[in-house]
């Protein structure tokens, strides 16, 4: 892999810098963290503007709607866009990280000029209905049951902690479709509506106060076969390219935004005087050290999955692992740096450090990622 930039890259990045220093300071004020309609509408809207400027799914695949940019431009866009202060992806991270990359990846040409193109106008928001109450880690035991009937599943059964479900037009959904064959061979990955009728959604609060995910119950859901991706039964491989797409590329913006936050902790304890501690000094500077290993490493994921097809390899778990703890670990300093200000309820430092607990569960926990590079990278024999 080349780490140096050509001329065509740096007049890439040299127009994207214009772009977000015209756009950017005419930006509406963020919403309110718990006004999910409003944050629904701001990431939308944001994300319209990248569609039109010709930035909205950089790295996609042209015949998926995407712009077919290299990974470096890519990766170009993820460093410009953070150091701008640009909004994140927001309300559209499944659809656009992880359900829109499987459709590209796995769906038919009618399921991917149907749903790709929304996706990255902004105009629908995706959530992911894949844990149950009995299905987190051991997510083949999964219940959720789908009954062909006719041209339609009918789909009865419950999912938790689906983040955005409030807000979301589509949920990617997996069912049992036969409840009789090996685990993971029963399995299928539909897109539902989430407007279709029996589906309940009931929003659940976190400890940082915010409704951002929820439990969602199904009875009787009416889906359209034409709405399965992959063939019947197959959705466990399905699920493999989601899941890869999730923990292997889905995080990599984040890096860029931890290594902001680093510099701007550096700066506030030179400022409150707390930089005189040797040993603070010390944990930023590991933690400048991890996040630039880690930014390398993502430069390594994308562009090895740029060459195998596009869809992320084990080494996806091996970031997911490092990046979740090394994230905690900047907000436990951030909190040292701040000291009481850091417990301002009105402070995004303190939503922020909350929600870093949660980094080392999502997508997949830590014992999950170690058993994964245990066994496909490491080639240990699988646990008992
Ligand atoms: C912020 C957040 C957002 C989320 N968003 C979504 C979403 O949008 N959609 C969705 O479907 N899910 C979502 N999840 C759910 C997430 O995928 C699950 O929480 C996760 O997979 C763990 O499952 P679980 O909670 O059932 O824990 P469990 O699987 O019950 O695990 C409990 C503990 O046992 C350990 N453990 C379990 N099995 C093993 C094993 N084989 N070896 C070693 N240790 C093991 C786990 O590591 C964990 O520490 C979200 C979770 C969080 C925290």
């Amino acid at each position: 892999m080349d780490l140096t930039y050509t001329e065509e890259e740096e007049a890439f990045r040299a127009r994207l810098r214009e772009w977000l220093a015209e756009v950017l300071p005419k930006l509406p004020p963020k919403p309110a963290a718990a006004d999910w309609p409003g944050r629904r509408a701001y990431d939308a809207a944001w994300q319209r503007m990248l569609y039109d400027a010709g930035y909205a799914g950089l790295h996609w695949p042209v015949d998926a709607g995407g712009q077919g940019a290299t990974p470096t431009q890519h990766l170009i866009y993820l460093e410009e866009t953070e150091k701008a202060g640009a909004p994140y992806v927001g309300a559209n991270f499944v659809g656009l990280l992880h359900a829109g990359p499987t459709i590209a990846a796995e769906g038919s040409a009618a399921q991917r000029a149907r749903w790709l193109p929304p996706i990255l106008r902004g105009d629908e928001i995706w959530c992911q209905g894949f844990s149950e109450p009995d299905a987190g880690s051991d997510l083949a035991s999964l219940r959720t049951r789908a009954e062909r009937d006719g041209d339609d599943y009918v789909v009865s059964g419950s999912k938790i902690w689906t983040s955005h479900a409030e807000v979301a037009d589509w949920c990617e959904l997996l069912v049992r479709t036969d409840p009789d064959a090996p685990r993971h061979r029963g399995i299928s990955w539909l897109a539902m509506p989430m407007d279709a009728p029996g589906v309940t959604v009931r929003p659940l609060r976190t400890l940082a106060g915010s409704a951002e995910f929820a439990e969602v119950f199904l009875d009787e859901v009416r889906v359209p076969a034409a709405y399965r991706v992959g063939a019947e039964h197959d959705g466990w491989r399905v699920t493999m390219v989601t899941l890869s797409f999730e923990r292997g590329t889905a995080f990599v913006g984040e890096v860029v935004a931890c290594r902001r936050v680093l510099g701007e902790l550096a700066r506030k304890a030179r400022a409150n005087g707390r930089w005189d501690d040797a040993v603070l000094r010390r944990r930023l500077g590991g933690l400048h050290a991890e996040f630039a290993a880690l930014w390398r490493l993502t430069q390594w994921n994308v562009s090895e999955a740029q060459h195998v097809g596009g869809v992320p390899g084990a080494g996806g778990s091996v970031f997911k692992l490092r990046y979740s703890h090394a994230r905690q670990e900047l907000y436990d300093a951030a909190a040292e740096v701040l000291g009481a200000a850091s417990l301002d309820a009105e402070r995004e430092w303190v939503a922020d450090r909350l929600s870093a607990l949660s980094y080392t569960i999502a997508a997949g926990t830590s014992q999950i990622q170690r058993n994964i590079v245990a066994e496909r990278i490491l080639g240990l024999p699988k646990g008992r």
